[in-house]
């Protein structure tokens, strides 16, 4: 099962992408829903939205699972003969603006070239803002503007227990996605849940906010974002994935997030070995904000990552340095199972909110009453 999520997590990875330019992990996913028979359509903006809803109870808010197709890169935005200027398109590390980076051309249905960078010239006419570079092919390809610019890293790589990726955000959010639909499907359970994959989440939940703003997902439905989100003092790789409680911009809700906390309690009676973190992720902002924005109850999954947007630690160099996300593949596991039991839960009715605590017994109740501390 767990080889499963990482097969369909290497897939993924092999297709590069940034901001704007998710057709390679938009048509792998396509093809992948249609292997499961999924209805799926896209959105005005290319957003992939996929329905699967078996014995079907709609008096039940279905749960939508969104993550976000884009990853931190760059883009071409000027050809002077053999070499162009490319401009980032999101948080890139800062070490890649400042230092000469290996990375990846990646021409139109093509293989990917690799390049170099090396930082604009300070005294040379800028682009639109100043955070461009350099790029120059280390072989022949005929450079055009637009054309994406990945870092040369691995694309999917296991070292020991822990998995390393250019990409883990959010890779790893859409095959956990996949991965739990996957089998919601084969066991064919009753759920109604959305699987929503966005585009260019990176330079401001841009796929996320039109969709919220749209009328494509009923109002009344759940939505789970599924990240990863940098570790920060208190969350541990390998502890599990983190019930996400909010971001650096919002606080989540409650009801939704009982929906989680319900699915672990029954993951937790089932087998043991379950384990999942709650923690407010304040080391960046995900999907959920853009659609609790719009009024949706809104939760979140996330995966301890490290080397966050491929920035390196700044403990030896002031710049850092750019290198592989990774994440441990436990807590990669656990959110595909936390995805699916949560998906169950959604037409079963063990996702609504019951009592957070028990009623105080009697006894209790009658001790405060005769006495006074
Ligand atoms: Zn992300």
């Amino acid at each position: 099962m767990q080889e499963r999520a990482l097969e369909i997590l290497r897939g993924l990875g092999a297709v590069p992408a940034v901001p704007f330019h998710e057709h390679g992990p938009a048509r792998y996913i396509e093809a992948f829903l249609r292997g499961l028979s999924i209805d799926a359509r896209r959105d005005h903006y290319g957003n992939i939205i996929a329905h699967y809803a078996t014995g079907e109870d709609t008096s039940r808010p279905p749960i939508a699972f969104v993550a976000h197709m884009d990853h931190p890169g760059f883009e071409v935005i000027e050809v002077e003969g053999d070499r162009a200027v490319a401009r980032a398109l999101g948080a890139v590390p800062a070490a890649s603006l400042v230092k000469p980076t290996s990375v990846l051309i990646v021409p139109p249905g093509g293989e990917p070239v690799p390049a170099r960078t090396r930082p604009v010239d300070s005294q040379a006419p800028q682009g639109p803002d100043r955070r461009c570079v350099l790029v120059r092919p280390l072989s022949q390809v005929r450079l055009t503007p637009s054309m994406p610019v990945v870092f040369d890293l691995p694309s999917f790589e296991m070292r020991g227990e822990t998995i390393h990726m250019r990409a883990l955000d959010d890779l790893a959010g859409c095959a956990a996605i996949l991965a739990a639909l996957e089998r919601v499907a084969a066991e064919e359970v009753r759920a109604n849940l959305y699987a929503v994959f966005t585009r260019a989440e990176e330079v401001g939940l841009i796929g996320a906010r039109l969709l919220a703003s749209s009328e494509e997902l009923p109002r009344e439905t759940t939505i789970v974002s599924v990240e990863s989100s940098p570790v920060i003092p208190g969350v541990v790789q390998g502890d599990g994935p983190v019930i996400r409680t909010g971001d650096a911009m919002s606080t989540f809700d409650d009801d939704a997030e009982q929906a989680l906390r319900g699915a672990a309690a029954r993951l937790r009676e089932r087998d043991g070995g379950f384990r999942a973190q709650r923690r407010l992720m304040s080391g960046g902002v995900c999907e959920a904000t853009a659609f609790a924005a719009r009024g949706y109850r809104v939760t979140g999954i996330a995966f301890p990552l490290g080397n966050y947007h491929n920035a390196t630690t700044r403990l030896t160099d002031p710049d850092g340095g750019v290198g592989a996300e990774y994440i441990e593949r436990s807590d990669f596991a656990g959110g595909v199972d936390l995805i699916a039991e949560a998906a169950v839960g959604s037409v079963t009715g063990d996702a609504s909110s019951g009592p957070l605590l028990a009623e105080v017994p009697n006894e209790t109740r009658d001790r405060l009453k005769t006495t006074d501390g």
